[in-house]
């Protein structure tokens, strides 16, 4: 067994709680698999962190990047200064987003950063076409944003939070279109979504819509248990933020480039949003990276300011790096050229299929949900009042650390457990990952 650092401070460990994972080091990566200390060979049911969408070791990203290291390390983006990969990145995400409209990129160093880009350009656009008093956002309960002070601010899990306050003031949060637990007992998907968008417009005109600048939501809510809202839910929400002039932010982190089984996640539902964040998936881990993606309409409007408020006063040191831009483009080609969200929607319905046909039985299990290669198990103590299992118990651990015996790595998340496989993955990983946890469930429940 590995032994444990101690000098490393892990992110997101609570030490009180017996950890599954807490003797696992990873020391190899493969394709739909990783290799721990030990030797083992692991399906990676997490991709790294929902993000090695094409897979461990793709000689096509490593080449890439030797090749960019050979060409050029590292440049600055600012002061009007380019390269070649960042313009050609810029170029092939605009046209990956035609469809949604998309105009301009800025680059950052992952999802968290790609947050804060689009809350400080929401902000800005408004000061630069006149209302400046338009600055709060709205967000949805359970949402997760990263974790600078903007994403804080805007998460809707407390425990992001309460650490850190006081965060932004001027955000507030209304409830996630989540059919399982929800404030109005609704299991209808339609009536749901509805209700929800209906929230929506109370909220803005509760805050007065003059003073709202932009509404922020997962396309999928991923860290929050994975929360897929009704098929009415985004095209609902895109007429309420256009009816007060409200901007839409997808925050896409984790649904962008294929994850939730289309190429984007509010694509999924014929939506476009005004401004889109991405990381994860954009290079599939390989380099970070980070980018926020803004339409014609926040573009114009910051950019016809005459004034120095016309130049976005905002950018990493190394927003657009070279090598991780080489990586991106890399990624990006192969996620195009194997249809992987063609890939992650097949492999996710029968991964989700086959699961719910499995463990729905056992009795912690309240509801196993999911869309594309994101997969939630929700743990309970009661299935009839959908209590949620204690998260300190360290329940969803017991159940993850029998899957890590059998080969499979699954990741609890609190009160879930959470499954997010590569996009590359086949039949041979569904089930091995199915009959990992089969047997978690069979051992602890
Ligand atoms: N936004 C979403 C939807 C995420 O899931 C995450 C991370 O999981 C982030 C933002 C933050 O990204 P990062 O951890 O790269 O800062």
């Amino acid at each position: 067994m590995s032994e444990k650092s101690k000098t490393l401070w892990n992110p997101m460990v609570h030490p009180g709680v017996p950890g599954s994972h807490s003797t696992l080091e990873i020391i190899k990566g493969d394709g739909n698999y990783v290799q721990n200390r030990e030797g083992q060979w692991l399906v990676d049911g997490v991709g790294g962190l929902w993000n090695v969408n094409v897979g461990h070791n793709r000689t096509e990203v490593k080449d890439a990047i030797k090749a960019q290291l050979d060409e050029l390390e590292y440049f600055q983006i600012f002061d009007g200064v380019t390269h070649p990969r960042v313009k050609e990145l810029s170029d092939l995400i605009i046209d990956m987003t035609k469809p949604e409209g998309m105009a301009r990129v800025m680059y950052s160093s992952g999802g968290s950063d790609a947050v804060e880009t689009a809350l400080k350009i929401s902000r800005q656009y408004w000061k630069a076409i006149g209302q400046a008093q338009r600055y709060k956002f709205i967000s949805l309960k359970q949402g997760y944003h990263g974790v600078h002070f903007g994403g804080a601010s805007v998460n809707g899990n407390t425990v992001f939070r309460t650490n850190y306050e006081p965060v932004l003031p001027g955000c507030v949060h209304i409830d996630a279109p989540w059919l399982y637990r929800n404030p109005w007992n609704c299991e209808d998907p339609e009536e749901l979504g509805q209700l929800c968008a209906k929230q929506l417009e109370a909220e803005i005109i509760f805050q007065g819509p003059e003073t709202v600048a932009a509404f922020i939501a997962e396309p999928v809510q991923g860290a929050g248990g994975v929360i897929v809202p009704p098929a009415n839910y985004w095209p609902l929400i895109r007429e309420v933020c256009d009816k007060y002039g409200v901007l839409l932010i997808a925050d896409e982190v984790v649904t962008g480039f294929g994850r939730s089984g289309s190429m984007f996640g509010v694509r999924g539902w014929g939506v476009a949003a005004d401004i889109q964040c991405f990381a994860k998936g954009i290079n599939s881990g390989y380099i970070p990276l980070g980018a926020t993606v803004v339409n014609e309409r926040v573009a114009k409007g910051i950019e016809s300011c005459e004034n120095f408020s016309g130049a976005v006063m905002h950018g990493y040191t190394y927003s657009g790096h070279p090598v991780a831009c080489a990586a991106a483009l890399a990624s990006l080609k192969i996620v195009q050229d194997e249809d992987l969200p063609g890939n992650a929607a097949v492999q996710g319905a029968d991964l989700l299929t086959k699961l719910q046909n499995t463990i729905s039985e056992f009795p912690s299990v309240g509801e196993v949900r999911g869309k594309g290669l994101m997969v939630a198990i929700d743990l309970v103590t009661d299935k009839k009042s959908r209590t949620p299992v204690d998260p300190m118990s360290g329940f969803a651990n017991q159940i993850a650390a029998v899957a890590l015996r059998e080969g499979v790595i699954a990741r609890p998340v609190g009160t879930k457990i959470i499954i997010s496989p590569p996009l590359t993955i086949g039949t041979e990983e569904v089930d091995k990952m199915v009959a990992a946890l089969l047997q978690g469930f069979t051992e602890v429940d």
